[in-house]
């Protein structure tokens, strides 16, 4: 949703100078000349992907990385002209949208190679494709053991060119698999010699996701994919143990105070009446809920900052509203601005610190955030 003069007063704060920064610090840590993929997939995993690609595109990036071409379309609609990598290759009937909107596919299916073919044929045109090996994550991808039949066929398409050869890791993030790890980087190597032997001339070679790119300094190809870090969100997806770049969270998330009143010791409050208070006290109602993606199951488990304090989440968070106690904040107003992820004063809550309170990552927070939410892009 656009932000408008007048409206609900829930937003999440973009800070596109963060994902620039985050960019930047990740180059630097990296180092040498390698080629950046930002993943911007699933609206850049909730941060708005069209602002959030023009950005990086302003900023360097090589390629944009969608899950399926509706998103790539979304992107040229916006303007974008960056080379873009379909993740998840196409359904059935989409190779004219591919190939209209320069969009790029990931292929693993011998069928989906014929219809892309047959329609460049109509077209006249040679569509690029990047073929995706399955290295043991055993989700898309021709396994590296069905490698070599695969090239065989794809000889046959006249009209394909493969243009790149990428594998995705299982378990990149957890160094106690770096066996596992370093397993799937030598499955590619053996994948893409293969490749090369059957004259294929393929430019990219990648298999890096985040965790890939930042701890495992041999699967970088000469391209890494990142999403995640790009976003700030190395906090739970990236090894503890590791060097990491600093990196700065880009997605705030706030509310604000619209009621609030005493409600005498002894009182429940909520669905469910889960919540007993022991004192005389100050609750605050703000108009956020599960819908918006603040999930149910933070009911009296997480927190928020108000006025530079933590104020617990007081019952049900039901689908529109939730309940803080603000019984401990100093000077609690109504209208005042409620931090639920972002940094108030000295005080943070992170997406990974609301991920850990439901047992998941950072990502499915930040992608969960509905967009009923609106969003505040900030370009500094
Ligand atoms: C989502 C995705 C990535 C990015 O992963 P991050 O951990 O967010 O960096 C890279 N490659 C593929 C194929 C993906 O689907």
């Amino acid at each position: 949703m656009t932000e408008t003069a007048a409206q609900r007063p829930t937003w999440a704060e973009i800070n596109l100078g963060n994902l620039s920064f985050n960019f930047r610090s990740v180059k630097q840590f990296i180092g040498g000349d390698i080629g950046y993929m930002a993943v911007v997939k699933a609206d850049a995993y909730g941060h708005g992907a069209v602002e959030c690609s023009k950005r990086l595109e302003a900023d360097g990036v090589d390629w944009l990385g969608v899950a399926s071409p509706e998103e790539g379309v979304e992107l040229r609609k916006a303007g974008i002209r960056l080379p873009i990598l379909c993740l998840g290759s196409f359904w059935d009937g989409q190779e004219s949208l591919v190939l209209n909107n320069d969009l790029t596919a990931v292929v693993y299916l011998i069928e989906e190679a014929r219809l892309l073919d047959r329609a460049a044929k109509d077209a006249r045109i040679t569509a690029n494709i990047h073929l995706k090996v399955d290295t043991g994550m055993g989700r898309i991808g021709v396994r590296f053991d069905a490698i070599a039949e695969f090239a065989d066929k794809l000889k046959n398409f006249t009209n394909l060119n493969l243009q790149g050869i990428m594998t995705h890791f299982a378990a990149a993030d957890d160094l106690r698999e770096n066996a596992f790890t370093n397993e799937q980087i030598k499955r590619f190597n053996d994948a893409t010699s293969i490749i090369l032997n059957k004259r294929f001339t393929p430019i990219y070679f990648d298999l890096a996701n985040s965790p890939g790119a930042i701890a495992h300094p041999d699967s970088r190809g000469n391209m890494v994919r990142l999403g995640g870090v790009l976003y700030g969100l190395g906090g739970d997806v990236l090894p503890q143990e590791t060097d990491k770049p600093e990196l700065k969270p880009v997605m705030s998330l706030y509310s604000k105070i619209v009621h609030l009143k005493q409600i005498p010791s002894g009182t429940t409050l909520g669905y469910g009446r889960t919540f007993v208070t022991r004192r005389d006290s100050l609750i605050a109602t703000i108009p956020i809920g599960y819908k918006d993606g603040y999930s149910r199951r933070l009911s009296n488990r997480c927190r928020a900052i108000v006025n530079g304090s933590f104020s617990p989440v007081a019952g049900i968070v039901s689908m529109d509203w939730t309940l803080l106690d603000v019984t401990d904040v100093p000077n609690a107003k109504v209208g005042d601005i409620v931090t639920l992820m972002g940094t108030q004063n000295e005080l943070s809550i992170k997406a990974e610190d609301v991920a850990s309170a439901l047992d998941t990552i950072s990502y499915e927070i930040t992608c969960g955030i509905d967009r009923r939410v609106y969003k505040r892009f900030i370009s500094a």
